[in-house]
């Protein structure tokens, strides 16, 4: 491994090197013309390596029953690439390409900074196809992903990871090593896919970011290429059809609407944001209708998995009001009731209460952002965290008064953002322990942000003094593995004892489960 990593970083140090020198470039383009379009550089005078337009791999997204959405990105191309590069997409039924049953073309725009978004349709529900790209005479690596089950339809089995929070200068990402391992049917990502800020002064960190706090457009696109060439990530990405819903980190840390925590105003900021959504839906497989017009983008989807499992994807950011009392961690505050406050916008809320009124699904699993149980902690002085749900108890009140009246089938909240494994109880009424429980969340670890981490910490001890729903907590990064049935929704805490070398083994911390019919957690 640590061999092929080496290989790979030198290998993509060198391409740097060439991307930053125009002679060899200009040199040797009309011999890789002839030679069908792929690019022989000999990169400071040692081994020669190939330019390759696919330096960030491929992905899927957005499994329907009926298609997916292909991805990839263009980097390098020959010559004057054009406003549309011509790429070739081929679907099969295998992955030695024999049974081919879907191809076309497309166009790489150099609007969309040669992104590729290919949304397939006419699959067969429920089984695995293998995909791939040519363009500049270059073919891809090839991607497994894998369709819905068919509406109405009830699988045995669905195995499914969530995962968050992968800062990139905190620790290798072997957790996405191991989890393309486990070919799992879906891969949930709960946002902080890329940090924003500039290289760190750590004396502990594994690798640097390689520019500054990005800004604009050509910022936020390098801090993503940055991030994805990654060979653990592209495993991931290769491995299963994946589900993304950003956090804070995609545009800049804790921000809420139209406000931003540093000083600039709400045009600035908001032209900001514009970068940031228009650099993350160039890197995602999403659909065109998460094609951002300005600042605004549409993240907030349902995904059905037959009648087993249906996705609610939260946007806890983009209608949220300010983090009440100052944000972070505050004393209970009057501003937490403040008129208008909201974490989810009113439509998004009637949107989410509506579609898990009808939902015809045994499981509904809300893919979500930030902490949603209360999370009270302290010594003398108790504080809840602003930023999270706690901020804004009227949102969250409406939710868990709907769970216990209208008692969609089997809520399950899956979270990311707080780097640590929790479980909970979501209760009717946070203040009361002996009120119904209405639904569990299962807040998942970081892959890599925060380092090495540990089994136990002061935190996890003290929140589970201050809030008895909350039944388990770790400190260790990795991701949560779900096994899903009619039965019940399985969640394996996935951990690993180090991130800082690479190589860590995997292994399951606890195993929590949600039966059929009875709202809560269950230690198995
Ligand atoms: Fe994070
Ligand atoms: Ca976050």
């Amino acid at each position: 491994m640590s061999t092929r990593r080496d290989f790979l970083a030198a290998w993509s140090r060198s391409a740097a090197l060439c991307a930053l020198a125009p002679l060899p470039f200009a040199q040797f383009g009309p011999v890789a013309r002839a030679s069908g379009g792929r690019i022989r550089v000999r990169a400071g005078g040692s081994a020669a390596v190939d330019r390759f337009p696919f330096e960030l791999g491929v992905a899927s997204g957005e499994p329907a029953a009926d298609g997916v959405v292909l991805w990839t990105r263009l980097l390098d191309l020959p010559g004057d690439p054009g406003a549309g590069f011509p790429v070739r997409w081929e679907v099969a039924a295998d992955d030695g390409f024999r049974s081919v049953v879907r191809r076309g073309r497309a166009a790489a725009l150099a609007e969309l900074g040669h992104s590729v978004h290919v949304e397939v349709e006419g699959l067969e529900p429920g089984r695995d196809y293998w995909y791939r790209f040519h363009a500049a005479g270059a073919t891809s690596p090839v991607g497994r992903t894998r369709t819905a089950p068919a509406p109405g339809t009830r699988p045995e089995r669905f195995d499914f990871v969530f995962v968050s929070c992968q800062h990139y200068e905190r620790g290798w990402y072997t957790g996405f090593r191991h989890m393309a391992d486990e070919s799992p049917a879906l891969v949930v990502h709960l946002g902080d896919y890329i940090y924003e800020s500039g290289p760190g002064d750590r004396d502990d960190l594994v690798r640097l970011h390689d520019a500054d706090e990005p800004r604009t457009l050509d910022g936020y696109r390098g801090r993503y290429a940055l991030y994805k060439r990654d060979p653990d990530l592209q495993a991931a990405h290769a491995a299963a059809p994946w589900v993304f819903t950003p956090d804070d980190h995609e545009v800049d840390n804790d921000w809420a609407g139209d406000h931003n925590t540093e000083e600039l105003g709400r045009e600035p900021f908001l032209a900001r944001r514009a970068a940031a959504f228009q650099a993350m839906y160039e890197h995602f497989p999403l659909r065109r209708t998460s094609l951002p017009a300005g600042p605004d983008a549409q993240l907030h989807r349902r995904l059905d998995f037959g009648s087993l499992m249906r996705l609610h994807v939260l946007d806890t950011r983009q209608y949220r009001t300010l983090q009440p009392c100052g944000g972070r961690r505050q004393p209970p505050c009057a501003g937490q009731y403040a008129e208008g406050a909201t974490i989810l916008g009113s439509r998004q809320a009637d949107w989410l209460l509506d579609g898990l009124d009808r939902s015809p699904a045994r499981y509904n699993v809300l893919a979500n952002q930030v902490f949603m149980a209360r999370l009270l902690e302290g010594e003398e002085e108790l504080t809840l965290p602003m930023d999270k749900w706690d901020g804004y108890p009227a949102d969250r009140n409406r939710l868990m008064t709907f769970l216990h009246e209208r008692r969609p089938s089997n809520p399950v909240v899956v979270t990311g953002d707080l780097h640590t494994n929790w479980v909970s109880d979501l209760k009717s009424d946070f203040e009361r322990a002996d009120s119904p429980t209405v639904g569990t969340e299962f807040a998942g670890t970081s892959i890599s942000s925060s380092g090495d981490g540990a089994d136990t910490a002061p935190q996890g001890e003290n929140a589970l003094g201050h809030n008895p729903h909350i039944k388990f907590f770790n400190a260790q990064r990795g991701y949560v593995r779900c096994r899903l049935s009619a039965a019940r929704l399985r969640a394996d805490f996935r951990i690993m004892p180090f991130v800082t070398r690479p190589d860590a083994p995997i292994a399951t911390r606890a195993s929590y489960v949600v039966e059929n019919g009875i709202p809560g957690a269950q230690q198995t």
